[in-house]
């Protein structure tokens, strides 16, 4: 039987960056706030000196180990799923601060279409532009909207960036200035530029230089050392919630942060229609207890929201034969469906591609949301292509070959050493649409060490994914011709999901909207149905941005965040529905 526990304002499960905004948020507001994080207890310190490649680029061990639990995965709704056990496959955060820590730092914001992409893709296209197949729906928010939220997450995370020219106005300029542009970034951009268009620095979470935030929290000046993507940093140089949120909320007393507290369920009231609460398992004694709370805020990442949800009971779940139901619908991310590109390689130009940083890169939004025209072509929405300079590392870099090298021996040596320094990528960070066949539910044979079941993804391709994607390579490659590389690779054009959730760039289940019959939370992230439940995180995309999602992520934990004082204070649903909800 498990100990229940004093009662507190809110409970909140799941510390990175969108757990440690609510967190920070709520303690600073004075509210009685727990923290609940299933990792252990990581900080800045530990990642000292830890500059392993094997450890973190291939054997991934920063991230969550999938023996015990993980998700399981199919193509088609006939088909059995089958887990995902190694970790390359499936990159989600383990310890305190999530994926938040071993995140890149690459920040963009969503574009004022794809907030509102079903409405402006009717207005400009007419409705027959919107695939049968595709679910697209608005977010229920418009760019406006969320302007300051992200405005207040830039600051907090002290970005450093340059305005985009094709981007809407900023109404204060980027925190710090852009970080450095190397020899291989300014190819890049005087291609662009010869070309016609018009190209700009990466906003990055690695500072530029030594920063403090609006809470104090200090960060250092990035050094450029190639750590970065998959790794902790060791110099407080790349924003993150252990360096930033966590450590404010951790200031104040009415905090309290429990790490290795597995959160298993959300205790749901089916008569009063609250949620009273969550139930944990300490998996350091392996005792069970019950937090109540006022308010119960799940920001345990997509899969974990989703999985919660659907173990307690709450909300209706999603059916794709019948496209009825809420809970698990519009599951999207961008797996092998995205970020397809060109290697060039470069028989007389050297790069020292060696030093870098997570975000350092440089790119063009030409082509991302609807900034170009749609007219002819067989897909709807785009992507910034870019050029990032985020650190080789020795053993990854090995595999910089032209097509036709043996893949071992002398010339395999040669050519790998010939070309470590002369061969740039550059990709297209397109769109996912979410489409009604793709959803989440719980699996049916497969359970967790609990015995509970795990989350089973079901994902294909839609119309308009593999031809975004041919659109991308190809702009990729005039940019690279343009750049004079004497030997481009294309990457090729995938058949199919491959059942790689690799990038950690996952959404959707649990989305936001203005109609309770198409959504499960209003645009404060509330529970349309369940008023003091707040699900925060990208689980709330209807579809995915065509850019990196953690800026929305941390703007939407803003906006939920002043939603919950709200609640606390008036104790009542915030937005009115725009059709009367159904699905209790
Ligand atoms: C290699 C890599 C590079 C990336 N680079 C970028 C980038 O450049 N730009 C960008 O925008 N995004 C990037 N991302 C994505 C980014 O990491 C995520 O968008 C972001 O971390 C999401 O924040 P979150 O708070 O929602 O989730 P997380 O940071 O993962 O936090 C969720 C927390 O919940 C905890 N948790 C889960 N289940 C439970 C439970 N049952 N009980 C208690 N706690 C639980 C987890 O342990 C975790 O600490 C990258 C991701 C990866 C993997
Ligand atoms: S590149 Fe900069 S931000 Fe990234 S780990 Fe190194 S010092 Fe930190």
């Amino acid at each position: 039987m498990a100990k229940k526990l004093d009662k507190v304002d809110v409970v909140v499960v799941g510390m990175g960056w969108a757990g440690g905004i609510v967190a920070a948020e709520m303690a600073k507001a004075g509210k009685k706030t727990v923290g609940l994080e299933k990792g252990e207890h990581i900080k800045r310190e530990d990642y000292i000196g830890v500059k392993d490649e094997l450890r973190f680029d291939n054997q991934f061990q920063i991230m969550q180990e999938l023996k015990k639990d993980t998700v399981t995965s199919r193509n088609e709704l006939d088909e059995t799923a089958l887990p995902i056990r190694t970790r390359k496959k499936m990159q989600i955060g383990a310890n305190l601060g999530g994926a938040s820590v071993h995140w890149a730092g690459a920040t963009y914001r969503y574009w004022p279409y794809e907030f509102e992409i079903r409405s402006k893709t009717i207005e400009r296209y007419g409705e027959d532009k919107i695939p049968e197949d595709m679910n697209l729906q608005d977010w229920g928010i418009t760019y406006e909207e969320m302007e300051p939220y992200y405005e207040k997450w830039e600051y907090t995370a002290g970005i450093s960036g340059e305005q985009d020219p094709n981007a809407p106005k900023r109404n204060k300029p980027w925190p710090n200035p852009p970080l450095k542009e190397s020899p291989s970034l300014k190819l890049f951009k005087d291609a662009c530029k010869e070309l016609g268009h018009k190209p700009f620095q990466v906003a990055a979470g690695n500072m530029s230089q030594n920063y403090e935030n609006p809470d104090g929290e200090k960060l250092n000046a990035c050094m450029y050392c190639s750590f970065c993507t998959r790794h902790g940093c060791d110099f407080s140089a790349k924003s993150d919630p252990l360096a930033t949120v966590i450590p404010t909320a951790l200031k104040h007393d009415n905090f309290e942060l429990r790490t290795r507290a597995n959160v298993r369920r959300v205790l749901y009231d089916k008569d009063t229609k609250k949620a009273t609460g969550v139930l944990y398992v300490d998996e350091n004694t392996g005792e069970e207890y019950e937090q109540p709370a006022e308010v119960v805020v799940l920001a345990a990442f997509a899969f974990t929201n989703n999985r919660l949800l659907m173990l307690s009971e709450i909300g209706e779940q999603y059916d794709p034969e019948t496209r009825k139901g809420i809970i698990g619908r519009n599951f999207n991310g961008q797996y092998n469906n995205a970020f397809a590109g060109v290697k060039g390689f470069f028989d007389n130009k050297k790069f020292n591609l060696y030093a870098g940083a997570g975000a350092m890169g440089a790119a063009i939004t030409d082509f991302a949301a609807d900034n170009f025209d749609h007219t002819d072509l067989d897909f709807i929405g785009g992507g910034a292509i870019e050029l990032r300079q985020y650190g080789f590392a020795a053993i990854s870099s090995s595999n910089n070959i032209k097509e036709g090298t043996p893949s071992w021996g002398a010339d395999y040596k040669k050519e790998s050493l010939n070309y470590a320094y002369r061969a740039l990528q550059i990709w297209y960070t397109n769109n996912t649409m979410s489409y009604w066949h793709n959803y989440t539910d719980l699996d049916p044979t497969y359970k967790d060490e609990y015995g509970d079941p795990l989350l089973r993804v079901t994902y294909k391709f839609g119309s308009g994914t593999k031809e975004i994607m041919e659109f991308g390579v190809e702009k990729c490659r005039e940019i690279m011709e343009k750049m004079g590389a004497d030997y481009i690779k294309e990457d090729s054009i995938p058949e199919e999901f491959d059942h790689e959730f690799s990038g950690g760039h996952y959404s959707g289940g649990v989305v936001m909207g203005d109609d309770p019959e198409t959504s499960a939370v209003n645009n404060y992230l509330q529970m349309w149905d369940v008023d003091n439940l707040f699900v925060v995180g990208g689980s709330a995309f209807p579809q995915f941005g065509g850019h990196h999602p953690t800026p929305t992520i941390g703007a939407l934990s803003y906006r939920a965040s002043e939603g919950i004082e709200k609640y606390l204070k008036d104790k009542k649903q915030l937005v009115k529905a725009k059709t009367k909800t159904t699905n209790a």
